[in-house]
């Protein structure tokens, strides 16, 4: 009972003059309709608080970025009316701010070095298998956090049923910084979304799952803990989450306001007819004057 009524306090939005959201796209391509509903929610989210809404661009994986995506990204984003406050912020120009909070977690003893690769384990938790090994820095390596002895963590959702997870038991000692030498996700994320100073991270439902590590680091780091919501998915008609369906449109340019309906109606916040072919910014004000993040309750796949 205590884990929930301790951090009660997160499930609530920041009042009014502190919000500050964003929307953290990974450049892998064009915004496809999925991506859309996500950055919406979070633009909507942060103007109907009359906060700051800003951009950051997620490229630490150079594997996946793909040359030309975040500049389109972010045409798309305004050609939509969802404009954001201050510059775009790149992780690619932010490796040193994950270094020091590596360096950080590796003095507190938090960190082991690991040679495994992928293959070498089956389970999708990490069985610790290096954390007795001594690797030297000359094996590549990846640098991965102790888990062991942590207490289960308890998200409470603004939307989504609370989430309690035994990190230990689930995902066991996650990656921090990946052995080709890339800050992981875990890390940059809530070093920027501290760095930012962040109260609200609205961000899809696939994603979930990664907040009770995020909490962790959070602690271990001594940064805040956002408040967080968790949309429903747009899923293809065979179920398949649109993202990783081959069917996902990119949206294209040209047909914004239709985009918008559609992405509002995923949201439950579908504009009256009237609007329908309205310029996006008048579709934009009346979704900020009627949201209701409570209706995400009721969308389920
Ligand atoms: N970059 C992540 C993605 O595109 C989003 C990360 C986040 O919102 O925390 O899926």
């Amino acid at each position: 009972m205590n884990a929930v009524s301790d951090s009660t306090a997160t499930a609530t939005t920041a009042t009014a003059e502190g919000y500050v959201g964003r929307f953290a796209p990974s450049p892998t391509g064009r915004l496809h309709a999925g991506s859309l509903v996500s950055a919406l929610a979070s633009f909507l989210d942060a103007r109907a608080a009359r906060g700051r809404w800003l951009v950051r661009i997620e490229d630490i994986d150079a594997a996946r970025v793909v040359p030309g995506a975040a500049d389109q990204i972010l045409a798309t984003l305004e050609a939509h009316g969802l404009h954001w406050d201050g510059a775009v912020r790149y992780q690619s120009r932010r490796l040193e701010a994950y270094q020091d909070a590596l360096e950080r977690l590796a003095r507190q003893g938090r960190l082991y070095r690991c040679a495994c690769r992928r293959g070498d384990y089956a389970s999708a938790r990490y069985p610790g298998t290096c954390r007795d090994r001594s690797i030297g820095p000359d094996t590549p390596h990846a640098w991965r956090l102790y888990t062991q002895g942590v207490a289960p963590i308890t998200v409470l959702d603004r939307v989504e049923p609370p989430l309690t997870e035994d990190v230990e038991a689930t995902v066991g000692d996650f990656i921090l910084h990946r052995r080709d030498g890339a800050p992981a996700y875990q890390l940059a994320v809530v070093v920027d979304d501290a760095d930012q100073g962040i109260t609200d991270v609205v961000r899809g439902l696939d994603l979930y799952d990664n907040t009770p590590r995020q909490r962790l680091l959070q602690g271990f780091l001594g940064l805040p803990h956002p408040s967080t919501l968790h949309h429903p998915l747009v899923y293809a008609t065979d179920g398949e989450k649109l993202s990783k369906s081959k069917a996902a449109l990119a949206v294209t340019r040209g047909a914004e306001s239709d985009h918008l309906v559609r992405a509002l109606a995923q949201l439950r916040h579908a504009p009256p007819h009237e609007l329908t072919g309205a310029p996006p910014e008048e579709i934009l004000s009346f979704a900020i004057a009627t949201w209701d993040p409570a209706r995400l309750r009721a969308v389920r796949p």
